[in-house]
């Protein structure tokens, strides 16, 4: 153990005592408010003639409205306003969350998305009065080539795992037209389980790679494995680890002298924008994820976009339509692409999502994209540095925007990676990603991004040193945990294989 505890006792009890006041708030609430009579709504008197409404609706009148409640429009906006609360957000506090970046979604960017040409632009608009439209995507466009170094991108993809699906599609279409596409995908052990899930998709094998005792991607392994039935390599830089590969150009080269290609897997961007283009060290094809990197909102609060940058070897096989500006200045949809993969997506991909992620891309520039990129960074280290002794590091390679411990000095007093993530509720926080990369037994993958402030990086670690201490003095404070929400485990299974999503009258 490298310091102390320093725990922060003032600050803990504080927000765990809010926490607990929130949660009791809500369990004594009762969620039927109805009462008859009441009403959200109050009408002006009537000033024309009354109607009568069967005679003018007939048969198809209600006149039994079932078991609406009756409620007063404060206690509707309380019932929704309360239930908002059930759920964590990254409004109310840090989500540390690895590999899935969360970061604070701007409200300039809800701002901008808000304003009426945006938010009312319909697809069908003729191109004339939707020059505003396209120039939003086409700047957007080659902001995002900018920053990854490629040539050509598509925004179609609504999600990191669809722009795979479209990037390897485009792989498949680049060797077909050159007579062979190839039979199989080489993944590392380390790989999000999205990649072998895509490379299936697509029908093509999936052939597993070994990373070395150091969690890396292993040059040679690469090279035995390179023949000419592999079509490309899925490759995640940084990797899941928190890790630069910085054999990347060396595996470009092992891929590209058999006339295979390298995708990357863009999830991680955070770590390198700014910093580093993926194009310059290789990389033929990647997705990017504007619901990570670029700051739209993620799962609930989306929809996603995950767009598609490639290389100009790959371009005429891109979605389409495609935007082109013609030397007027203006702004066309392409559709006459006859080696395109086809569409991917309704209309253009998610419109909304572009409007933020440029609105976020603009309002920090070059420059405030590069602090943002050494703030994530310095933000993980600070992390790492903070739990360094408290937690074990399976694998101490320089950590990039995110860092993974394992449970291996918890696991001896029989509390597991899922139980430290479910204590850190009681604690105020959302669980880091538990379990993941699969390289790392019992993995802690913590990702706090740019967006966390000192303040609420040290509640964090004292949070997590106070656990450490837990498990040492009373390990079934942690194995039991969370106690302080409405539900404690729940059958995360059966929640989202039958999710009951809705409310029926009697249940609470
Ligand atoms: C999030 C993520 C994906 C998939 O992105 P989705 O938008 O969730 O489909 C793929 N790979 C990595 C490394 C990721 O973190």
């Amino acid at each position: 153990m490298s310091t102390a505890p320093v725990v922060n006792e003032k600050d803990l009890n504080r927000r765990v005592k809010k926490a607990r006041q929130q949660v009791s708030q809500n369990e004594d609430l009762i969620f039927e408010k109805s009462s008859p009579g009441k009403a959200a709504w109050k009408l002006a008197p009537l000033d024309v003639p009354e109607v009568d409404s069967a005679a003018l609706l007939g048969s198809i009148e209600r006149t039994d409205l079932g078991n609406m409640p009756e409620v007063s429009e404060i206690e509707i906006i309380r019932h929704f306003t309360r239930l908002s609360t059930w759920n964590y957000a990254i409004d109310l506090g840090m989500y540390p969350l690895g590999s899935c970046t969360m970061k604070y979604n701007a409200r300039v960017n809800e701002a901008v998305a808000r304003l009426d040409g945006m938010a009312n632009a319909h697809p069908y608009q003729p191109e004339a009065i939707s020059q505003g439209a396209l120039r939003v995507m086409k700047t957007l466009s080659d902001c995002l080539i900018e920053i990854t170094g490629m040539d050509s991108i598509t925004l179609q993809p609504a999600a990191g795992a669809h722009g795979e699906f479209t990037g390897l599609l485009l792989v498949r279409a680049y060797l077909e037209a050159q007579g062979n596409p190839r039979k199989r995908v080489l993944i590392p052990d380390s790989a999000h389980g999205t990649n072998p899930a895509t490379a299936a998709t697509i029908g093509y094998e999936v052939q597993q790679v070994a990373s070395n005792s150091s969690g890396m991607l292993d040059p040679a392994a690469i090279a035995a494995a390179m023949n000419e039935d592999v079509a490309a390599i899925m490759v995640t830089n940084p990797n899941t680890i928190g890790v630069f590969e910085s054999d990347i150009a060396k595996i470009a080269e092992i891929m590209h002298a058999k006339g295979g290609l390298l995708y990357m897997d863009g999830a991680n961007m955070n770590a390198l924008v700014g910093k580093a283009r993926p194009g310059d060290f290789g990389v033929d094809v990647m997705h990017l994820n504007l619901h990570k990197t670029f700051s739209t909102p993620h799962g609930g609060g989306g929809p996603g976009s995950g767009p598609v940058a490639c290389k100009k070897i790959l371009e005429p096989f891109l979605p389409t339509p495609v935007v082109v500006e013609h030397p007027d200045g203006s702004l066309h949809l392409n559709y006459d692409r006859p080696q395109s993969i086809g569409r991917v997506r309704a209309y253009y991909g998610n419109f909304g999502m572009f409007v933020r992620a440029l609105a976020y891309i603009l309002a920090n520039g070059p420059d405030g994209l590069r602090q943002t990129t050494e703030d994530a960074v310095l933000n993980a280290n600070y992390i790492r540095k903070g739990l360094d002794g408290y937690y074990d590091l399976h694998y101490t390679g320089q950590s990039m925007h995110e860092v993974v411990f394992s449970d291996k000095k918890q696991a001896k007093r029989g509390v597991k990676t899922m139980d430290i993530a479910k204590r850190l509720i009681d604690y105020g926080f959302h669980p880091f990603t538990t379990a993941f990369p699969l390289i790392v037994p019992g993995a802690l993958m913590i990702e706090p991004t740019e967006s966390e402030s000192r303040e609420e990086l040290d509640l964090f670690i004292d949070a997590m040193r106070a656990i450490a201490a837990e498990v040492d003095e009373s390990p079934e404070v942690v194995t039991d945990a969370p106690h302080n929400t409405r539900v404690s485990r729940m059958d995360e299974t059966a929640a989202a294989r039958k999710p009951i999503l809705r409310w029926k009258p009697g249940q609470k």
